[in-house]
C-alpha cells in the first residue's frame, strides 16, 4: 500500500490517497485537482475525518467524476455535510452542500472496512472538535482529523465543539498513537 498526502488550498487541510494494485481510497477531500495524480485505477471509497468545509469541499466534484462512490462518515457527518451552518461553509463565502447524500454509508464506532486485500481500517470515533469526528486507524497508521495534531492544541472553540469529549479522546488517539504513524488533518503553516 502507498499512501500520498496533499494540501490544500483552504486552510493547509490535508487529504490522503491510499492506494494499492490499482484500487484507492480517499480520506477528506479538498482540491480535488490535487488529488487526480494519485488516484490509482478504481476509487473504493472516501473516508471523512469530519464534515468541516475545509475537509469535504471537494466532494461534490469528486463524485461527479467517480460515480457511485460511497462516503463513510456517521449521522453527525451526514448532517454537516448536507447543512451549509453546520459545516461552516455558510460563513466562509462558499456555502458547500454534498449534493449526493445518498452516496453516504454510515459507521459505527469500532467498526471495520475492508480497503484491499487483508487490509482494512477501523473507525474509531473521537469527537470533541466536532462531534462527527473519527480517527481511522489502517495497519500502522492514524488518520486523526483536526481531533490530534502534533504539536497543535485541539481546536475546541467551535460552535458544537466540546473541550472534555476533545480531551477525552486525545487520551483515546495517544494511546492509539504508541506504536503507530498520525496523519493529521492539517498541515503545519508553511514559513
Ligand atoms: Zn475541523
Amino acid at each position: 500500500m502507498t499512501i500520498h498526502q496533499v494540501v490544500n488550498t483552504i486552510y493547509r487541510s490535508c487529504s490522503y490517497v491510499l492506494t494499492q494494485e490499482h484500487n484507492s481510497w480517499v480520506i477528506d477531500c479538498g482540491d480535488v485537482d490535487k488529488l487526480l495524480p494519485y488516484i490509482d485505477g478504481k476509487l473504493n471509497g472516501v473516508l471523512l475525518t469530519h464534515a468541516h468545509f475545509d475537509h469535504i469541499y471537494g466532494l461534490n466534484t469528486l463524485t461527479s467524476l467517480f460515480l457511485g462512490v460511497p462516503i463513510y462518515t456517521n449521522q453527525s457527518g451526514l448532517e454537516s455535510l448536507t447543512n451549509d451552518k453546520l459545516n461552516f461553509s455558510k460563513y466562509y463565502g462558499t456555502p458547500f452542500i454534498f449534493d449526493k447524500p445518498h452516496l453516504v454509508q454510515l459507521i459505527d464506532d469500532g467498526k471495520y472496512i475492508d480497503l484491499f486485500d487483508e487490509i482494512r481500517v477501523k473507525a474509531v470515533f473521537t469527537p470533541g472538535h466536532s462531534n462527527d469526528s473519527i480517527t481511522w486507524v489502517v495497519d500502522d497508521m492514524l488518520f486523526t482529523g483536526d481531533s490530534y495534531i502534533p504539536g497543535v492544541k485541539t481546536v475546541t472553540n467551535l460552535p458544537h465543539s466540546d473541550k472534555l469529549l476533545a480531551s477525552q479522546s486525545e487520551i483515546i488517539i495517544k494511546q492509539l498513537a504508541e506504536n503507530r504513524t498520525i496523519y493529521p488533518g492539517h498541515a503545519p503553516e508553511q514559513i
